[in-house]
């Protein structure tokens, strides 16, 4: 039986990409912001609506870059339920994690319980928007706004995610992308961050070259996250058939709900009014009571049939052995994280998912 895998990546046409590397190798400039490397940043920032946009080789170096840049120390207000990139970045700026609790509506950090985890070592949250869910960015603001803090939003899943048309990118300090292969729109390995100045453009542009501001000026201690020509040509092609993607992603999630919605102990989400989603990922959560079969019974039985959901995000990262000694990581401080951990499984969601793929998904489920 084939397997049917939880992501496929969107690739480019291979003729089309041969085309531009002809131009790569013509021009010898193969990376250090090369041609493709321009013509990727103004095209991203033309189709996310963000004013200045930083190209990085992965999603994990702009939200270390992010943290260096704003100069964030202390302690930095998180969600464990993300990938564990997201805790990583503060740690690696030297700076403490404070877990605090999702609310279940969107799996994003609860803006109610962020005071009450601020201390004078505060300088920063830093939010995810979970599954490409906007958080409410308004209420978050409004909590950084009376302390102080900067807001520094994970935005890996949040690819072309607007609401009423505007771009969720443009909220907070800054927002950080991942390009990576199992995200909607890949380059291979790549990331970006978002920022709202030209000057602060620049000073990241350093950073993510050692800090070179010129031929013989080092301003910071910078770091080497170049995207390389390669990379940013097979990014335009991608660009050009994402929103197509997007849209085949969409009739998925139409037929998913569909078959879901009357399945007793099976939750899911609907779209949010005035928001462009782009079903980046399709998770179910399993009440094992009224559904019959655990999560674990469930994912079990699916990956036997060969349909290869993702425990997307179980374990959370404040159970990891790096961070579960830290006082916030105790489970009795993320009850909704703790629950919602042991409930989810994102179903496959791709833009090559067939009928029957998905139909031999549902009948797994459905019972
Ligand atoms: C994918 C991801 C990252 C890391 O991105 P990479 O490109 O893999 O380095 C960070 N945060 C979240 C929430 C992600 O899903």
């Amino acid at each position: 039986m084939d397997k049917i895998t939880v992501t496929s990546p969107l690739l480019p046409n291979l003729d089309e990409f041969n085309e531009m590397l002809k131009d790569v190798w013509a021009s010898k400039w193969i990376t250090n912001g090369g041609q493709f490397h321009q013509r990727l940043e103004s095209a991203l920032a033309e189709y996310l609506k963000v004013p200045y946009i930083c190209l990085f080789t992965n999603g994990t170096l702009p939200l270390l870059t992010a943290l260096q840049a704003l100069r964030i120390s202390g302690e930095v207000i998180t969600t464990p339920y993300s990938f564990v990139a997201t805790t990583h970045s503060i740690w690696w700026n030297g700076c403490r994690p404070v877990f605090v609790d999702i609310e279940e509506s969107t799996c994003g950090i609860d803006p109610n319980k962020i005071e009450a985890a601020i201390t004078p070592k505060t300088t920063a949250i830093m939010p995810v928007h979970c599954y490409g869910k906007p958080v409410n960015m308004e209420a978050i603001q409004a909590i950084a706004d009376k302390y102080g803090l900067r807001v520094i939003y994970d935005a890996a899943h949040a690819f072309g995610v607007a609401i009423n048309g505007k771009s969720v990118l443009n909220a907070g300090d800054m927002a950080t992308l991942s390009f990576h292969a199992t995200k909607v729109y890949n380059t291979l390995e790549g990331g970006a961050l978002v920022v709202h100045d030209e000057a602060t453009k620049n000073r990241i542009d350093y950073l993510k070259n050692f800090g070179f501001a010129n031929e013989t000026d080092v301003v910071a201690p910078g770091i080497n996250s170049k995207m390389d020509e390669v990379r940013a040509a097979y990014g335009l092609l991608n660009l050009k058939q994402v929103d197509e993607a997007i849209e085949k992603r969409h009739q998925v999630a139409i037929k998913y709900r569909a078959a879901l919605r009357n399945v007793p102990g099976v939750r899911f989400f609907d779209d949010m009014p005035g928001v462009r989603h782009n079903y980046s990922y399709f998770p179910i959560f399993i009440n094992a009571e009224v559904y019959g079969m655990t999560r674990d019974e469930l994912y079990f039985k699916m990956k036997a049939n060969g349909v290869l959901g993702r425990r997307y995000f179980f374990p959370l990262i404040s159970t990891f052995s790096t961070y579960r000694g830290l006082p916030s990581a105790a489970p009795s401080n993320l009850p909704v994280a703790t629950r919602i951990a042991n409930e989810v499984i994102c179903l496959p969601m791709h833009h090559e998912l067939c009928e029957r793929d998905v139909e031999r998904i549902l009948e797994l489920i459905v019972n």
